[in-house]
């Protein structure tokens, strides 16, 4: 049992609010970055409530990775993979918890993982695992968690903040806003931090969904119809500033696979994505040179040695002149190159927050302390996790940003 904060003022505000429960520290989200906060705050002592509208704390951990958790990347302290309106900010919060001290933590519980590619931590068995982790870390730390809380309001008192949450009132020095971004609202989403941000007067920068596929204009699709389906290994997909070579997958409303997921954090709406199939192979080369010495073979089996078949019938149907490789004019082999290296495109959007793996952008970290995560102005308001405008890419970066930005709260809470 928890013992309440003795260490009030007689006759403050809060104090003759009697029917208030009180903490040390109130978490709104159990989710990554609110378990592991209530957990370094439980550590140091502090009495810690964390509330949750949700059923089931850590849902977005379950379903994670293909129920499998990436739940860290080997490189995950590196500030460049993270986007952010203020680029630096996170590099303070990285360095003071690292992949390496996650990796203990799953150790410690005795997790098996394994590195899957690209640095990439997934847990051998179920992400389940890492919740019951969490969960266990947090009682063992005396935080206490509230599930199916709907938050009524928040306030500011002379000694912290008051929470009105299902009739009743919670009164606490810290309040810690964990309530994630605006992604699979069915999971929980709400956007409820942003507007906590708005109440104290914290900027948010634009939100847009992040790590999503990208959606085609009807006629675009119908051409690319024989392809729905079609995974290509390791091409690369350029768009904005994004530049990533790993699979693509062609679906019914688009693109989708690691490598547009993580395009799709740097392309902005009427901006053209430039797509290589077969990067490191020049394809005006390798189709001359096949012209000569395979002049009788048809031009998609030449395309079929690079190219999954259905690619590359389709390129040599729409790019292609008829007959075999020696019917190929110069022309056409320079149309079907071109299609292989740098096939251009306009996506018309995205699929959205309906299967978005994160939101671009939220809390301004110019109203933020990077050693803390502590509102600027606001004493004992902090915000963490992904509602805060640091967005990391595919990879387990997401979760590190939760632990690292969950843990450097929880020691100053
Ligand atoms: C399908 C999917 C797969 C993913 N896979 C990976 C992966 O493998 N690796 C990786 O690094 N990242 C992954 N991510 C991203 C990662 O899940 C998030 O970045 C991470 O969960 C953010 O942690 P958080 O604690 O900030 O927010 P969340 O995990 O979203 O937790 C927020 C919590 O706040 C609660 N909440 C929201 N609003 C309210 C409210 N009004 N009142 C009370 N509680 C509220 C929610 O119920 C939730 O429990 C994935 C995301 C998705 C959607």
């Amino acid at each position: 049992m928890l013992s309440f904060d003795s260490r009030l003022p007689l006759g403050s505000k809060r104090a003759m609010k009697r029917t208030a429960e009180t903490f040390d520290v109130v978490v709104i989200g159990a989710g990554a970055a609110g378990m592991m906060c209530a957990i370094e705050a439980g550590k140091r002592g502090r009495s810690v409530l964390v509330l949750d509208h949700a059923v089931a704390p850590g849902e977005k951990i379950r379903i994670s990775g293909g129920g499998r958790c990436n739940f860290t990347n080997l490189e995950g302290d590196k500030a460049e993979r993270y986007l952010s309106a203020n680029p630096h900010f996170c590099k303070s919060v990285l360095s003071r918890y690292s992949p390496r001290d996650f990796i203990a933590l799953v150790d410690r519980h005795g997790i098996a993982w394994h590195e899957k590619t690209l640095g990439q931590l997934f847990c051998d068995g179920s992400a389940t695992e890492i919740v019951a982790m969490l969960l266990n870390e947090m009682r063992s730390a005396g935080a206490v968690l509230r599930l199916r809380s709907e938050i009524d309001r928040v306030e500011q008192t002379d000694t912290g903040f008051e929470v009105a949450v299902g009739g009743g009132r919670i009164a606490c020095d810290s309040l810690v806003v964990a309530c994630g971004g605006k992604s699979i609202p069915k999971m929980g989403a709400s956007g409820f931090g942003y507007e906590l941000a708005r109440q104290f007067e914290l900027d948010i920068t634009d939100t847009r969904p992040a790590l999503v596929p990208l959606t085609y204009a009807v006629q675009v699709l119908e051409q690319l119809k024989p392809l729905i389906g079609v995974a290509v290994p390791q091409a690369t997909v350029k768009g904005g500033k994004g530049r990533f070579e790993e699979d693509i997958l062609f679906t019914h409303r688009g693109l989708s696979g690691p490598a547009v997921l993580q395009v799709s954090s740097y392309w902005r709406e009427g901006e053209e994505i430039v797509v290589d199939f077969a990067p490191g192979l020049d394809a005006l080369d390798f189709l001359k040179t096949a012209k000569r010495e395979h002049a009788r073979t048809a031009l998609h089996t030449v395309l079929g040695w690079k190219l999954p078949r259905a690619l590359a019938v389709l390129i040599a149907h729409d790019h292609g002149a008829p007959g075999n490789m020696a019917d190929q004019p110069d022309k056409a082999l320079k149309a079907v190159a071109e299609m292989v290296n740098a096939w251009r495109t306009k996506p018309v959007g995205s699929e959205g927050y309906r299967t978005a793996e994160v939101t671009l952008g939220g809390v301004d970290t110019r109203g933020l302390d990077q050693k803390t995560m502590a509102a600027r102005g606001v004493p004992g308001l902090y915000f963490i996790g992904e509602v805060v405008d640091v967005t990391g890419w595919l990879g387990g970066y997401n979760f590190q940003w939760a632990w690292a930005s969950g843990f450097v709260a929880g020691q100053a809470v």
